[in-house]
């Protein structure tokens, strides 16, 4: 990729940080986290698409560390889930093999899985050689006449949301728009009331979390035409350009498509997220007001007021157990403001969020929801966050999973939020699983026994210990 085309995707018009200051988006300081390289955020962005053949294009660490590392699920196919690379060794850099090795691994995917597509994604050791996998691609789709996709994130051009942006980028170019939607079923278009078509453009179905969410759709006769990427299928994503509105889900990470998808389709845009009853009923709102259909609105409240009844007094036993609780979130990744909202409409008070992968208007949003003084954690080494949760006297720590030995160690309680959590939060239903997950969490009795000292520490010298607590020392 050419800097230029580099500097573009930092440039993001639909930003408004970037509209004042043409800034782009942040660039990790020396010596932060700077978390995954753009290849991650390139894979992880499009991984989550089930059918289709995902070949990453270099050395076999590459592959190794971003596999599968969003625990997105599928409801049909699970090709996604095969891990494939070139593995590219130091052999093949020497004689100069890395194309002839990408033209067999295409070969092998294709003859021995029949994917509707293949995706390939290039990273820092071929883009050093100067490997022309895109001419590699091209061979390849008119030999094998399937779609292969290059998806050109090279480590070293940024960051993972640089990564996130260059694999959108790539659907924008070579997928959307090359496929109508299909017809609607027989049921659906026997329904009494209009039906309408969107996109959700950052929804990955974590833990199949949008699961809880699809079913309100489906009440309401919206089709989601695709999820970008969460349970998507290539053909899917063929036809996104027909949508009445898309939605960003949680993030700006993937805003070059919605954008993209205005400019060449005329298809509105929004931001919203379906973690938290607040946010989950705005984003149902936003997406009838956006279609501007009396009826549709009419029906989106209806079901609004009776699934926020409902789950209100499914969440009121929990909700006292959790009120003012305090909380240092630390995602790290892209989604705090969404995660804040959420846990605000359960009484809880977030004392400090970490940011340190957050785009500006992500920090935007956050100040919004807790106010100009918010700490916002940009260091999240160990010490610091142990730290903060003493300073701020949290009863909770919710990070990725990266830090729950950091927690465990130093015995404060820990949920994991991040994309290998193992529960669902999202919609409604969500909230659910949220607070059950949140009070088991902190009120387990482990906490209490691990806090007390250990017997050798209180006994005096030369004092023998209880039978009881010699068996358990
Ligand atoms: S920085 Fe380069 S070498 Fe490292 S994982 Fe990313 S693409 Fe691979």
């Amino acid at each position: 990729m050419k800097a230029k085309d580099i500097a573009q995707l930092l440039d993001e018009p639909a930003c408004t940080h970037n509209k004042k200051s043409k800034s782009g988006c942040a660039k990790p300081k020396p010596g932060a986290t700077a978390g995954g390289c753009a290849f991650d955020g390139a894979q992880i962005a499009l991984l989550p698409i089930a059918d289709v053949a995902h070949i990453v294009h270099g050395p076999i660490a590459c592959a190794g560390s971003s596999w599968d590392n969003r625990g997105t699920r599928s409801s049909g196919p699970g090709l996604y889930r095969i891990g494939m690379t070139t593995d590219l060794t130091e052999q093949d850099v020497v004689m100069g093999r890395g194309e002839k090795r990408l033209f067999h691994a295409i070969k092998q995917a294709i003859e021995e899985y029949q994917p509707p597509a293949v995706f390939v994604y290039n990273t820092c050791v071929p883009a050093l050689v100067g490997d022309d996998f895109e001419a590699v691609c091209r061979a390849a789709e008119e030999r094998w006449n399937i779609p292969v996709v290059p998806v050109d994130a090279a480590g070293f051009y940024g960051t993972k949301n640089l990564g996130n942006r260059i694999a959108g980028e790539a659907m924008v170019k070579y997928v959307v728009g090359k496929r109508e939607p299909d017809p609607l079923p027989a049921a659906a278009a026997a329904l009494p009331f209009k039906t309408h078509d969107i996109n959700l453009v950052g929804e990955y179905n974590i833990a199949g979390e949008f699961w809880h969410v699809l079913p309100l759709f489906d009440e309401l006769g919206i089709r989601v035409l695709c999820t970008l990427s969460g349970d998507a299928r290539f053909r899917e994503v063929q036809t996104m350009h027909r949508a009445e509105v898309n939605m960003m889900v949680c993030s700006k990470a993937l805003i070059n498509v919605a954008r993209k998808l205005q400019e060449s389709y005329n298809i509105p845009w929004f931001e919203g997220s379906f973690y938290g009853i607040t946010d989950t009923s705005q984003a149902l709102r936003d997406v009838a007001r956006i279609i501007d259909d009396p009826d549709l609105t009419a029906r989106t409240e209806a079901l609004i007021a009776r699934e926020e009844a409902r789950i209100r007094s499914e969440l009121a036993p929990w909700r006292e157990r959790l009120m003012g609780k305090r909380v240092l979130l630390y995602t790290g990744g892209v989604k705090s403001w969404s995660v804040i909202s959420a846990l605000q409409d359960l009484g809880m008070v977030v004392v400090a969020t970490g940011t340190n992968k957050s785009t500006e208007e992500d920090k935007e949003r956050i100040r919004e929801l807790m106010g100009e003084n918010t700490k916002m954690v940009e260091d999240g080494s160990p010490r610091a966050l142990i730290g903060i949760v003493h300073e701020y006297k949290a009863d909770i720590l919710i990070a990725g999973g990266r830090n729950m030995y950091t927690a465990l160690k130093a015995k404060i309680p820990f949920l994991d939020i991040n994309q290998e959590r193992e529960f669902g939060y999202a919609g409604y239903q969500g909230m659910l699983e949220l607070v059950r997950q949140l009070a088991l969490t902190m009120e387990s009795p482990v906490w209490q026994q691990v806090r007390q000292p250990a017997p050798w520490e209180t006994a005096s010298v030369g004092e023998p210990l209880s039978s009881k607590e010699s068996m358990a020392g």
